[in-house]
């Protein structure tokens, strides 16, 4: 073929090319069902995820995350140590029980005095009262302790404490403990095992706070889900991780249509429980080379905020003519898509799910977040936090290299594909969360569709001119007052 053929080029489109039409509508915004599928067995309240670099999800945001319905995805630049412990915090951080070694207990040897010191100084208000082999034998509290003026604070423990203790047994649910808690007029009750020695705790706050979340992406054991990022050849830490309770693995590449990074996805997803979603891909062709064992699927070559992957290589696909491209093989399989990368607005995400995705990862969003890794640094009287692409120089020195398929050359360093930043300070995940999706629900009413499900099939596009985009965007008028969803570009 001559190669002025070559530029016989089929157009491809991003976030600011389309806007979705406007069509009749019986939805009412507020009551769009937001729920969906990130993989094959994992559902979520909200089609949120947050991206997997280190300046955006670790265990907090995690937490936060989990706790609002989406789904935190952990970066992998640190020690498969480390990944163990932050997926079993956030793993923890809504247990029912709290486990024995974080029950604070006292013994009836010690005296009222040192327990209340104690019990202030952990900041709870009541321990179980334990012997040496951990058999309880009371429980005591604050109140126990401060208006009975005929016990002393040097008396000791056994004589002020609630002997008559009630306990449960360990397969306890929340709506017994609850049960109990009424009854009884109390607030905490010790788990004993069939010697009655001490298993754990439950308390009335630990199943308010769960009431609290009732949104909340939970496991089949109730405890909040995570994904966590493992490299396309890191088989070790997949295992860790999937040992650990991660719910979905993410294989973490910036280009995962190679044939070495599918076959070693396809042997991970073979050895561990948790679903396993393979990415980036951006074309049909990627998309059909891992749909047969991928649980779910990644999109996004080169449209992230400090990416700087399409200048540096001159390959990339805008996104979301990327995500129809893959959601036209996926769907067929029944395979999740994920948009990752480049939304800015809320109205990006919908966008994104209109042209086939099932949910969508952010990073920038979130990295300037309370929650999210790192302090606030301060330049010119505003607030900012750093956020930082996989591939930029210092992300990558500090082990993420592998991603870019890059090994550190001694003499010149690294060819990075990212740039280090500084983003806005927002506050917390929970009201960031809460414009992202307010605004895609409130796009689904302007499409008349109650369900995403429904809103990807009913949904059609409009290609927008310059002059279109430039009349999208508040013009001709001075912004006097920040909105909280919208900043003006630079
Ligand atoms: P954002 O939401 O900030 O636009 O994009 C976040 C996404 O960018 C991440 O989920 C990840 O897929 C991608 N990404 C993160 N770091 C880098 C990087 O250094 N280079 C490139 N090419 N992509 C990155």
């Amino acid at each position: 073929d001559p190669f002025s053929t070559k530029l016989q080029v089929p157009e491809a489109l991003t976030f600011d090319d389309v806007l979705l039409r406007p069509m009749e509508s019986h939805v009412e915004p507020d009551e769009a069902d937001v729920s969906t599928r990130v993989s094959t067995n994992v559902s979520l309240n909200i089609p949120v995820l947050s991206a997997a670099m280190d300046t955006v999800t670790e265990s907090d945001l995690a937490i936060a995350m989990a706790r609002n319905g989406g789904l935190g995805v952990l970066h992998r630049n640190m020690t498969t140590e480390e990944m163990a412990v932050e997926i079993e915090r956030v793993k923890r951080a809504d247990e029912l029980v709290i486990r024995r070694d974080n029950v604070v207990t006292a013994r009836p040897e010690q005296t009222v005095r040192e327990v209340d010191e104690m019990m202030e100084h952990e900041g709870v208000s009541g321990a179980p009262v334990v012997d040496e082999d951990d058999v309880v034998l009371g429980i005591i509290s604050g109140t126990d302790i401060r208006p009975y003026l005929e016990v002393g604070e040097s008396d000791e423990v056994r004589k002020a404490m609630t002997d008559e203790v009630i306990t449960a047994g360990e397969g306890v649910t929340a709506r017994e403990a609850l049960e109990l808690m009424y009854d009884h007029k109390i607030e905490r009750v010790p788990i004993v095992d069939d010697d009655d020695r001490l298993a754990g705790l439950v308390t009335m706050q630990g199943i308010l706070q769960r009431r609290e979340h009732e949104n909340a992406a939970r496991d089949n054991d109730g405890a909040l889900r995570i994904g966590v990022a493992v490299g396309p050849f890191e088989d070790d830490r997949a295992t860790v991780a999937d040992d650990a309770g991660a719910d979905v693995l993410f294989i973490d590449c910036a280009h995962a249509h190679n044939r070495n990074v599918i076959e070693s996805a396809r042997e991970i997803s073979e050895t561990v429980d948790a679903d396993v979603v393979v990415g980036n891909i951006g074309t049909r062709e990627a998309a059909e080379a891992v749909v047969d064992f991928a649980d779910g699927v990644k999109v996004g070559i080169g449209p992230g905020s400090i990416c700087t992957t399409r200048v540096v290589t001159g390959a990339g696909m805008p996104q979301i003519t990327a995500v129809a491209e893959v959601a036209d093989v996926a769907s067929r399989h029944d395979v999740p898509v994920i948009a990752d990368g480049g939304i800015r607005y809320s109205g990006d995400a919908i966008k994104a799910v209109a042209a086939g995705a099932d949910a969508v990862m952010l990073g920038s969003f979130f990295a300037g977040t309370k929650e999210a890794p790192g302090r606030i640094i301060t330049m010119n009287g505003k607030k900012y936090k750093q956020y930082r692409g996989m591939g930029s120089v210092g992300a990558m020195r500090s082990g993420g290299g592998d991603r870019y398929l890059k090994e550190e050359d001694d003499d010149e360093g690294f060819v990075p594909e990212g740039v280090e930043a500084a983003t806005p300070y927002k506050g917390t995940l929970a009201s960031e969360l809460h414009q992202l999706v307010g605004g895609m629900k409130s796009g689904m009413g302007y499409v008349g569709a109650a369900a995403l499900p429904e809103f990807k099939q009913r949904s059609r596009f409009v290609r927008v001119s310059s002059a279109g985009q430039t009349e999208g965007h508040p013009h001709d008028v001075m912004i006097t007052d920040e909105a909280p969803n919208y900043s003006p570009q630079e």
